[in-house]
């Protein structure tokens, strides 16, 4: 047996719910400690756990991500009446990753991992293409309102120190009808900019950001003003010399791009674009137990998980003692990334060679026809053998 790889610092654990927390636990035992004198700071935000310390928990981890520098976290449920009733719990609390996501000011980044033999739904696309979704404001902190007939509707401006109020029309409506009204913040959007080109830097791929400008010339404007500016002062120099670039086109004209491409780009997207493109690239891509999402903060901190949820119908079926068939490649590509960024943090080469290493196990193990059941489904290469969760982690254990 090998020494165990030693670590300087430890990463922030974040523990989960259901069929999540089963295979994370499966995965630390069989692929991480026999390998890694694993240092973690734990936090366990299991729903029972969240309840039981009224959710501090959840901003406890998320400070400690802050100060740590990386983060690793498993599924976890957001609550609801159904599961308030279901674990009997004191009251709702918010979705974790939007509290955390609020605390680290992060943007999240959604990447599909590519196997040999499970090809993507658009025959063109050769590398993956990473989704950044801006996730504040627009339409999703919106304010409506139902018009009931005709007459103005106006914007209005009152500023907080007093001074000139600014006003424009919306409508002169001529009949009953409904308005919008929306925002975001320059230092939102600048955030969001920093976090894309700094993820786009780590992974060496070009940005391409693209909204609407030719018809909203102020609000559109003002987002590819902001990633201009960001990118000539504070990225250009570096992104040239990594050899990736910045790229500006329509809303319009990127979907278009993006189907006829290869992929292999950073897509930087408004906050409904993202909403909806994610899940088009998700699909597309094959199987949700195949996306990775990385959260990066505009100071670099990074946390990395599953893009998919507790898989909450495998759970119960394993409670009834079913070896279930549910993917875990996303949970290990968790765990790969956060343990690679720690060893490129700290200078620990052998730390990030067994990330590597554990990710290119579990990828021959696809390739070469091991595999869950979702993937089964989409594979294109020779008959797959379906395993199940177990056995799918010995594969890959045995190619470590
Ligand atoms: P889900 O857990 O993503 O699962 C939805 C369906 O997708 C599953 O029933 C399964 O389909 C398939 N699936 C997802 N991951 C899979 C995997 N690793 N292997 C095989 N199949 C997989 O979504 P959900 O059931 O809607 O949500 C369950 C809970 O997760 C909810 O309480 C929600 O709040 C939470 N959630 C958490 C996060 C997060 O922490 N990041 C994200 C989303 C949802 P089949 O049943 O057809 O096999
Ligand atoms: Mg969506």
């Amino acid at each position: 047996m090998a020494a165990l790889i030693e670590m300087k610092t430890p990463l922030v654990e974040i523990d989960g719910d259901e069929m999540t927390r089963v295979l994370w636990a499966l995965i630390k035992e069989k692929l991480i400690l026999p390998r890694v004198n694993l240092k973690t700071e734990y936090y366990d935000l299991g729903l029972l756990n969240r309840d039981a310390t009224d959710d501090r928990v959840t901003s406890d981890a998320a400070k400690a991500i802050a100060r740590v520098g990386v983060g690793v976290k498993c599924a976890t449920i957001t609550s609801n009446a159904a599961r308030k009733a279901e674990y009997k719990l004191k009251t709702l609390y918010p979705s974790p990753n939007a509290t955390i996501r609020a605390i680290l000011d992060g943007t999240v980044f959604r990447k599909p991992i590519q196997a040999a033999g499970i090809k993507p739904s658009v025959s063109t696309w050769k590398k993956p293409i990473v989704i950044g979704r801006h996730a504040y404001g627009d339409v999703y902190k919106n304010a409506e309102m139902i018009i009931p007939g005709s007459g103005k509707v106006e914007l209005v401006y009152t500023p907080a120190g007093g001074g000139g109020e600014q006003r424009i029309l919306v409508a002169d409506m001529k009949g009953a009808g409904i308005v919008q009204g929306m925002h975001n913040l320059d230092d939102s959007i600048q955030s969001f900019a920093r976090s894309c080109f700094r993820y786009a830097l780590d992974e060496k791929l070009p940005v391409w950001f693209a909204a609407k400008d030719t018809i909203s010339k102020t609000y559109d404007g003002r987002f590819k003003e902001i990633f201009k500016e960001t990118y000539e002062h504070e990225f250009k120099e570096k992104c040239r010399a990594a050899g990736i670039d910045y790229f500006y086109t329509l809303i319009d004209d990127a979907v278009a791009r993006v189907v006829k491409g290869e992929g292999g780009f950073l897509w930087a997207c408004k906050n409904y674009d993202g909403d909806v493109m994610s899940d088009m690239i998700a699909s597309a891509s094959g199987s949700l137990a195949m996306m990775t999402s990385v959260l990066v903060s505009p100071s670099g901190v990074t946390e990395y998980e599953a893009a998919h949820g507790t898989v909450q119908q495998h759970y119960y079926r394993w409670q009834k003692g079913e070896k279930t068939s549910t993917n875990p490649v996303a949970l290990i590509f968790a765990w790969s990334g956060a343990l690679a960024k720690r060893g490129e943090l700290d200078g620990l080469k052998d730390l990030t060679a067994f990330a590597k290493g554990l990710e290119e196990a579990t990828l021959g193990a696809i390739a070469e026809g091991e595999m869950t059941g979702d993937l089964a489904r989409l594979a294109t290469g020779k008959p797959a053998k379906i395993l199940d969760s177990w056995e799918f982690v010995d594969a890959i254990a045995k190619r470590l």
